[in-house]
């Protein structure tokens, strides 16, 4: 008889799974992919994956005991363990990193849990063995940690039973993470079928109790048309009042039984469906060379004009999907996007589709997750990059929308992830079609689509009536000069912001930055207040009011007098979306103006009261960051103002002019989508560069035989693969020198080329300060040579003790 021991795998950024011992009687239950407890490191307890199991007791050390099992259906699949592996391998992370990152906080159970009896519970009633001896436990010791409870009572089963018992409100746990999932029980009523068979004898049993007799009668009406006869507790107290107590006696006397049922947390779609778009010749044009790469099992680009119904192509293809019984996964890269869509397309597919992103609350999710690993229902998941991990068994159909996002990058923290590629990664693991869509592709995919990699399908125009707008480049250097800007308005945009207001339509601008105002300036001293812990200027809030750093979020009370020399004359320099509202509010007093940028949209009912207020036209100016640059689609904006471009273009970014391009021509793209011709009008310094000419025209093409030249000659992406190492210390001399030792162990290497170390823009963020270096390979370099190289190097850095402390971040593909 051979001990089992698992390996399994923990939430943490170490290299390697850890071999558990599992307990000789649970041995039919435990498989892989099953979530545990473990303990860890003593006194620590994590959840954790079973990856395998084996036979064969670890050399150096001795093995703990599984402490429980979650579940004994997996609710992980086996692909996305694959799906995890090949992040980690590719992103350079652990595969514990990744498993953090991916697996939904709620089914992660770490620390400290107290147990404690939360109702009445009496003996008689028919519990478990397994639930008898928890109570009995939990009753004699009052309050328990979770993980003591489960040592007392060693079964498999404990944890599950211990969540029912809490579940059904008889057991309390107390959690230290507040959002954690709990389902929703609601109690049902029946009369049980024997007694049901001849009711006779109740009604004589129940005669001298008129209330108990009305129940039952109310019951039976109630229940006529119920097939399995279960009746929800809350309507039969609605029908006949104050009868909880008559209930009670009902159910003590065995006539009533109460069965407890989970209740659907995510909001059901009721209305009737709508019969799917009909395609247009041109989208039909489309939708068939589409088809006709997939069959040849190609990833196809789609480069359709902003307006031209994308969306209608995609509708068709994933009903086609669900047809013939897989799953589609729809990836946007912004939350406020997903709001508008999922509207417009609940009314198609209803509750096949779903919702997912991180502005949702984790219990929703949580069910979410449940429902698509047990294939309950759901068909369709429209989500953001956090979609891309739900444990979908059959994709048929992945889409990218808006592929050329930046949004779709994850730099925060590990695993840093582009979501667009590992989308195409997921789709290929399932063998599924893979669309990626833009109006603006990135120049990586479009080179991708001209190299033959992709299959490249293009839409020129518009659907129905609507023409792309025309785009007007106006020099605000001559109108400051000329004296004839209001505020920060042109006078031409401040002409079309009249005449779209008088005729009952809506405007939209657009400005890079939030706030008030990024800088305050004394204008004695010249003194700018900035943060404490980073390297950047505040800004300046005034609704708050504060003065706030964007980095970090440090914020302090704006004084009077400057800092530094008391001075009370203060300029404001530079504009963000709040100053763009006032002076909007200021300039046009009749008006409704609305802002949508972080701050106003910190929940997800802000959002979606934003947007509905624009599409139900109560708002006249809409004002945003980014946020109103991406999809949206309103049918009465048919102005757009971007009233400083120039910001977008000073990035010290390879990627700025490709970003410019895109954040112009989609901005631009939420004018005129219906019959009248949309006006956008673009201010800038520099009203020569070469792009603009790019942007007037609406020329892709164009831009992009432009900027593919730029990145050939400056050896960037697609030609080029870039790598970022980060390194932060909060000594700078530290950071500086470690970073050059590791440039000088670098440079000989052959494989790829060195650049750096240089400060990036923000030299200090929270206290630490950073060096970046920049490694440049080709397509054809033997990444796991390279990556061993980096690694070692890096190893001789951080064993030195004069760079103790020292954190350093490698992003792969820049
Ligand atoms: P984009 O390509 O910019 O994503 P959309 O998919 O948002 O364009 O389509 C633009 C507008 O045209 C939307 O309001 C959409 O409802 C409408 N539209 C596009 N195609 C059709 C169609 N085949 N039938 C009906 N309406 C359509
Ligand atoms: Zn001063
Ligand atoms: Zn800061």
């Amino acid at each position: 008889m051979y001990d089992l021991f698992c390996e399994v795998l923990l939430p943490l950024p170490l290299p390697k799974t850890f071999t558990y011992r599992i307990p000789a009687d649970w041995a039919d239950v435990v498989q892989p992919l099953l979530r545990v407890i473990v303990r860890f490191q003593k006194s620590k307890l994590y959840t954790g994956i079973i990856v395998s199991i084996h036979k064969n007791a670890p050399l150096t050390y001795q093995a703990n005991y599984l402490e429980a099992i979650l579940e004994t259906t997996p609710i992980i699949t086996a692909q996305q363990l694959v799906l995890w592996e090949w992040i980690s391998n590719y992103y350079w992370c652990t595969l514990g990193e990744v498993m953090e990152h991916a697996l939904l906080s709620s089914l992660k159970l770490h620390g400290e849990k107290q147990v404690s009896l939360l109702g009445s519970y009496s003996k008689d009633d028919s519990y478990t063995i397994t639930q008898q001896s928890i109570l009995e436990v939990v009753e004699e010791k009052g309050s328990i940690s979770l993980k003591e409870l489960i040592q007392l009572v060693p079964v498999p089963t404990t944890y599950q039973a211990i969540k029912q018992l809490s579940d059904t409100g008889i057991l309390e746990i107390v959690e230290q993470v507040q959002d954690k999932y709990k389902p929703i029980w609601e109690d049902y009523v029946y009369i049980p079928e024997e007694i049901a068979a001849n009711l006779a004898p109740v009604f004589e049993k129940v005669k001298r109790y008129p209330k108990q007799e009305q129940l039952l009668l109310c019951y039976l009406q109630l229940s006529i048309k119920i097939i399995d006869k279960r009746l929800k507790k809350k309507d039969l107290l609605t029908a006949v009042t104050d009868s909880e107590s008559s209930i009670k006696t009902l159910v003590k006397n065995n006539i009533l039984c109460i069965e407890k049922r989970q209740k659907n947390r995510i909001p059901h779609y009721t209305k009737e469906l709508q019969d799917l778009p009909t395609l247009s010749t041109i989208q039909q044009e489309a939708y068939e060379s589409i088809k006709n790469y997939f069959e040849k099992s190609k990833t196809v680009l789609l480069h359709g004009i902003t307006g031209s119904g994308k969306t209608a192509i995609y509708i068709q293809l994933m009903q086609e999907t669900i047809q013939a019984g897989k799953q589609v996964l729809y990836l946007l890269p912004e939350i406020a996007l997903s709001m508008q869509l999922i509207t417009k397309l609940q009314a198609f597919f209803g509750n096949k589709i779903q919702v997912y992103h991180s502005g949702y609350n984790t219990a929703s999710r949580t069910e979410i997750w449940y429902k698509v690993a047990q294939k309950e229902e759901i068909n369709i998941i429209l989500g953001t990059r956090s979609a891309l991990f739900l444990p979908y068994t059959n994709i048929g159909l992945v889409i990218i929308d808006e592929e050329h996002e930046a949004s779709y990058k994850s730099n925060d923290y590990a695993p840093r992830y582009h979501a667009r590629d590992i989308g195409i990664v997921l789709g290929t693991q399932h063998k599924a079609n893979i669309l990626l869509g833009s109006a603006t592709p990135s120049i990586e995919s479009y080179y991708n689509a001209l190299e033959n990699k992709y299959g490249l399908v293009t839409i020129k125009e518009r659907f129905g009536e609507a023409v792309l707008p025309t785009i007007h480049i106006i020099d605000i250097k001559k109108a400051h000069k000329e004296k004839t800007m209001r505020q920060d308005c042109s006078p031409e945009l401040l002409a079309a912001l009249t005449t779209t207001l008088k005729n009952n339509k809506q405007s939209i601008l657009f400005q890079n930055r939030r706030g008030f105002a990024p800088i305050l300036e004394c204008l004695t001293c010249g003194h700018t207040p900035s943060c404490k812990h980073c390297d950047t200027t505040l800004t300046y809030h005034k609704y708050i009011p504060a003065l706030k750093c964007h980095i970090c979020g440090y914020q302090i009370y704006p004084t009077p007098a400057c800092q530094e020399c008391g001075s009370t004359e203060m300029k404001l320099k530079g504009f963000g979306t709040e100053k763009i509202m006032e002076d909007m509010q200021l300039i046009f007093p009749q008006s409704k103006v609305a802002r949508l940028d972080l701050e106003t949209t910190r929940t997800k009912q802000a959002y979606q009261d934003i947007l509905n207020a624009v599409e139900n036209r109560e708002i006249d100016i809409l004002v945003g960051t980014q946020m109103v640059t991406k999809g949206l689609d309103f049918e009465h904006v048919t102005n757009v103002g971007i009233l400083n471009l120039d910001s977008l273009l000073h990035y010290p970014d390879f990627r700025a002019m490709e970003r410019a391009f895109q954040l112009a021509v989609q901005v631009a793209g939420r004018a005129g989508r219906t019959k009248e011709v949309g006006n956008v009008w673009i201010q800038t310094y520099q009203p020569t560069a070469p792009i603009l000419q790019y942007i007037q025209q609406q020329d892709f093409i164009g831009f992009y035989n432009y900027e593919i030249e730029q990145r050939k000659i400056y050896q960037y992406a697609p030609f080029y693969k870039l790598i970022e190492i980060t390194l932060k210390h909060i000594d700078s001399s530290v950071v500086r020198k470690s970073a050059q030792e590791l440039v000088n162990l670098l440079q000989p290497i052959s494989l790829f080329s060195t650049l750096g170390p240089s400060t990036p823009a923000v030299g200090r963020v929270r206290n630490l300060y950073l060096q970046t270096i920049i490694l440049k390979y080709t397509k054809t370099t033997n990444r796991e040579i390279l990556k061993h190289e980096l690694q070692e190097s890096i190893r001789i850095i951080r064993q030195q003790n004069a760079y103790k402390g020292i954190s350093i971040q490698i992003q792969v593909d820049v």
